[in-house]
């Protein structure tokens, strides 16, 4: 069997468009431009890159982009300032602040200062509780995207049974949630899991957030499977995943590549965030097939 491959970067050019079109409603139907405010502290290339980047597409869409920079030594309270005039600008519906900070300060402390429902993130407690409890929340974006992607390849999830590896707040626990509140049959799978192949043998969905290059094999894989693989590992052979895709696309019904899987799909989410944020706060519909 050769996997159908699922394409996250044309994925996301959809979901790009999509949000275009509801911020083109906004703006034409209601005078509201909706705005995502980044804040950057400290000069971390890697987060440099992906802050430029997602400006860049923020405009693209139409929004309103705002960018914030502060220095590596700056005082958690001039952050804590900062994004106490952001909750309080009606000119922003989404807020993020790049993580990770500087070490002197204290991240949960801070995206707790988030107001929830500017939080595009999905990181705050209450939006973790809100999707834990099957109520409408801001949901993570990395996980965001794979349910989107999954719902399209598979349409129903019900029953299907779904293993995560990995369980970070940012990536295995959200999506494990959100697999759960589509129905699926779903175990989470970490570091000190027994028998890790046979569990994801088990699987009809696997999606791996591990952050160790190449890791699941063909041969855990069940054939026919979807494996959604959110690893992103710079190694001497470049950009791969958690998933070894040259054997598991043998195996699997799907899988997404890296790059252009999941990685792509992120930033598209945010934006996505973004308009949901901005229409619940205009008590305004939410866009169709942008949220969970
Ligand atoms: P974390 O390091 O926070 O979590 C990794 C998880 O993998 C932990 O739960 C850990 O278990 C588990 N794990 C580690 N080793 C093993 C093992 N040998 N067997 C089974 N489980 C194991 O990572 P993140 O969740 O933040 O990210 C995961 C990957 O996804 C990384 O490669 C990251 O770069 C990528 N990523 C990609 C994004 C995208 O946009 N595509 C966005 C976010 C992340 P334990 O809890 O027991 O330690």
């Amino acid at each position: 069997m050769t996997a159908t491959v699922i394409d996250g970067k044309a994925f996301a050019s959809r979901v790009r468009d999509k949000v275009a079109t509801h911020v083109a409603r906004l703006k034409d139907e209601h005078g509201i431009t909706p705005g995502l405010a980044v804040v950057l502290v400290g000069e971390d290339p890697a987060s440099q890159v992906y802050v430029k980047s997602k400006g860049k597409m923020t405009k693209q869409v139409g929004m309103l982009s705002l960018e914030y920079r502060l220095n590596a030594d700056a005082a958690q309270d001039d952050l804590l300032a900062l994004i106490a005039d952001l909750n309080a600008n009606p000119e922003v519906h989404g807020i993020l602040v790049q993580l990770p900070l500087p070490g002197h300060m204290d991240e949960s402390y801070v995206l707790a200062a988030i107001d929830p429902a500017k939080d595009v993130d999905g990181f705050h407690i209450s939006n973790v509780g809100l999707l834990g409890t099957g109520q409408k929340a801001m949901v993570p974006c990395t996980p965001l995207g794979c349910l989107m992607m999954l719902r399209d390849h598979h349409g129903s999830l019900s029953g299907l049974d779904a293993v995560v590896i990995g369980r970070s707040n940012i990536v295995g626990k959200p999506m494990a949630q959100l697999l759960l509140g589509d129905s699926c049959t779903v175990t989470i799978a970490h570091s000190r899991t027994k028998n890790l192949a046979d569990v994801v043998r088990r699987a009809d969905i696997v999606v791996a957030a591990v952050g160790r290059p190449k890791m699941v094999s063909g041969d855990w894989i069940k054939p026919g499977a979807t494996v959604i693989d959110v690893g992103i590992n710079r190694t001497d052979d470049g950009l791969v995943g958690d998933v070894d895709y040259a054997s598991a696309s043998q195996v699997a019904g799907a899988i997404t590549p890296v790059p252009g899987g999941v990685g792509p799909m992120t930033i598209a989410c945010l934006l996505a965030n973004t308009v949901t944020a901005c229409c619940r706060a205009n008590d305004l519909a939410e866009p169709e097939g942008l949220t969970a």
